[in-house]
């Protein structure tokens, strides 16, 4: 009796606790780096360099890192993300693997190829999906993106609402003097389709050279500018960045990502694979552990698995407090967003 209790109590899955006592249970995974998109704060309009695709990580290799973080560690949630996630073939493939293990399988997209992959992702299981989307006036959105796709985006949240991946929600990037007139019609085309809208800080993660404090609106303003034309009250935080508020109207919900001005780092719970199989423990990290070496070690079975999470919990004893954006210690990384997987 008090074996099979033991057995049991083994194979449980154990907390994976950082060195500040947040419990890690979240991963976000790059598919790739390519993109579609060269939007402004990302990528230069010219002149990437992607990396070769022997480089890149199999969906059975990232299946395998996957089913290490829930078996071992009780992870919950997993995101997809890029570049462009969708520019990766056969997506809904790694998604249904992913949701055979049982967490709850999201995307992060541009949208503008949504039409074509949201009936076949839904049905591999997909769970959620956040479409970016910083500009409701096309000539913006084809300077900001430097692709003339608004339309495609547009009928690609439609597409992502017909197929059933509900909650779908929109993530714009705020920046000053740049779409920072848009929040009054983000808010209200969030309004009108059903869908939440999520405004976020601008992070010194961009290609180039261009961020400043300067240029981020800070979430405050943004809803208070929403709260003057929709009332709006705030719904109780789930652990997550986005601070929630619903309309008083009924109209939906809203919400603001301060990563800037009110990191959420406290709570964090955060951890990131890069499309070359890089772990990171912060979006800010400055240090990478290198899980695609072990992968491809010819390791096998439970000795591959022993390793991996020997590895996980190494980097994760490594998480730091937070972020020190706007302080004189910030250091940035030296990758940009798309080759972290935002
Ligand atoms: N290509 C996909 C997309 O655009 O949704 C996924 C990758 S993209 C890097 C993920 C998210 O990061 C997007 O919502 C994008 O707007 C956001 N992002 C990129 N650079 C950012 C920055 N410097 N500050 C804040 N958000 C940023
Ligand atoms: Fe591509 Fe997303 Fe970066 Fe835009 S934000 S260039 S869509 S990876």
């Amino acid at each position: 009796m008090n074996g099979s209790a033991g057995a049991l109590a083994q194979a449980r899955p154990a907390d994976l606790v950082d060195p500040f006592g947040r419990v890690v249970g979240d991963l976000r995974i790059s598919v790739t780096d390519r993109c579609n998109f060269r939007c402004q704060y990302c990528m230069p309009a010219e002149g990437m360099t992607w990396l070769p695709r022997s480089e890149i990580l199999s969906f059975e290799e990232i299946e395998r890192f996957a089913k290490v973080c829930v078996e071992r560690f009780g992870f919950e949630s997993i995101r997809l993300t890029g570049g462009e996630p969708l520019v990766r073939a056969h997506l809904p493939q790694l998604v249904e693997r992913l949701a055979a293990l049982g967490v709850d399988v999201a995307l992060t997209t541009n949208g503008a190829t949504l039409r074509m992959h949201a009936r076949p992702l839904a049905d591999a299981g997909l769970s959620r999906i956040n479409i970016s989307l910083d500009s409701l006036r096309r000539d913006r959105f084809l300077e900001l993106t430097r692709r003339d796709e608004l339309d495609r985006v547009l009928d690609g949240i439609d597409a992502a609402i017909d197929a059933g991946l509900a909650p779908a929600k929109i993530n714009t990037v705020m920046m000053r003097g740049i779409n920072d007139d848009e929040v009054i019609d983000f808010a209200r085309f969030g309004r009108e389709r059903g869908i939440e809208v999520r405004f976020i800080e601008f992070m010194p993660l961009e290609a180039g050279d261009v961020w400043t404090s300067a240029v981020v609106v800070p979430a405050d303003e943004i809803l208070a500018a929403i709260s003057e034309v929709f009332p709006t009250e705030p719904v109780q935080r789930a652990n997550e960045p986005a601070e929630r508020y619903r309309y008083l109207d009924g109209g939906g919900q809203v919400g603001v990502i301060a990563s800037v001005t009110k990191p959420f780092c406290d709570n964090c719970d955060r951890v990131r694979l890069t499309a070359e199989g890089q772990f990171r423990t912060c979006l800010f990290a400055l240090d990478e552990f290198d899980m695609r070496e072990i992968l491809r070690s010819g390791a096998a079975g439970d000795d591959l698995d022993d390793r991996l999470a020997d590895a996980i919990r190494g980097a994760v004893g490594t998480k730091w407090a937070g972020h020190s954006i706007g302080q004189v210690n910030f250091i940035r990384p030296k990758r940009t967003m798309s080759q972290i997987g935002g």
